[in-house]
């Protein structure tokens, strides 16, 4: 998609702190980084968020989900662990609506999601 700067991202034509990357996935660090690890892993196919999860959008999907524990390995997280967090539409948060997958690791996030962890929180 010729406006969406993931796809840009993907396509090399602006420049990301690359991690990771396949013929179909790419992992790069987030360049607002809420912790010492913070890579965002996308299919290299323009699919807008995980609410396109089916039919052809699988294979590519399943690539990425699959690339996040290599990036995990490499960055030195996958022992001592760390969160997935796709962002799905507007409540969700999602900014950039090209599907991608923070990784996030380096700190202890802890059992809660929120920091309240109550359904208004
Ligand atoms: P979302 O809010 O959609 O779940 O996440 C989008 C993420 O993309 C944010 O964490 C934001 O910091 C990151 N981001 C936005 N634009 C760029 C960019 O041009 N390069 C990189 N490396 N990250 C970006
Ligand atoms: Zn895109």
């Amino acid at each position: 998609m010729s406006d969406c700067i993931f796809c840009k991202i993907a396509a090399g034509e602006i420049p990301a702190d690359k991690v990771y990357e396949d013929d179909k996935v790419l992992a790069f660090r987030d360049n607002h980084p809420r912790a010492p690890t913070h890579v965002l892993v996308i299919p290299k196919k323009h699919i807008a968020s995980l609410n396109e999860a089916s039919g052809d959008n699988i294979p590519d999907i399943a690539a990425a989900v699959a690339a996040i524990p290599q990036v995990a390995k490499a960055d030195g997280v996958a022992e001592s662990g760390y969160r997935v967090i796709s962002n799905c539409g507007e409540d969700g948060g999602q900014t950039v609506f090209h599907l991608h997958f923070h990784v996030l690791g380096g700190r202890s996030f802890g059992p809660k999601l929120f920091r309240g962890d109550t359904a208004e929180d």
